[in-house]
This record gives C-alpha cells, structure tokens and sequence, in this order.
C-alpha cells in the first residue's frame, strides 16, 4: 500500500474534511394532498406530479 511522504496536520485533515458535512434532506408539501413529499419526485401518497400526472394509484387509504 502506498505511505504518505508526511503526516497529514490537523489543519489539513480538518480543511479536507470542511465540505464532508451532510445537508438535512429538504422536503415540501404535496400541492394536492399536503403530504410531505420531497422536491422534484412523485408524491408517494397520491401518486400526482406537477398537478395531473397520475403515475401509480394506490386503493384504499
Ligand atoms: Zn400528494
């Protein structure tokens, strides 16, 4: 396995480690059932997208 020439420092590890945090994921409400929904996907409660699109039907709730 391949050894580093020098120890890394702490302040190099922890610059490296500066974009390694994760973002909360983002969720909005379903314009046609207010279920919470994420962004740019089909509502997994109602099965509607941008209004109309019926992809998947689900029966009986
Ligand atoms: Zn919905």
């Amino acid at each position: 396995m391949a050894t580093p020439k020098k120890k890394t420092s702490k302040s190099r590890r922890d610059m490296r480690r500066s974009h390694d945090a994760l973002t909360a994921a983002s969720y909005m409400e379903c314009p046609n059932c207010g279920e919470l929904k994420r962004p740019h996907e089909v509502c997994p409660k109602c099965g509607q997208y941008n209004g109309k699109e019926v992809l998947k039907q689900k029966t009986a709730e």
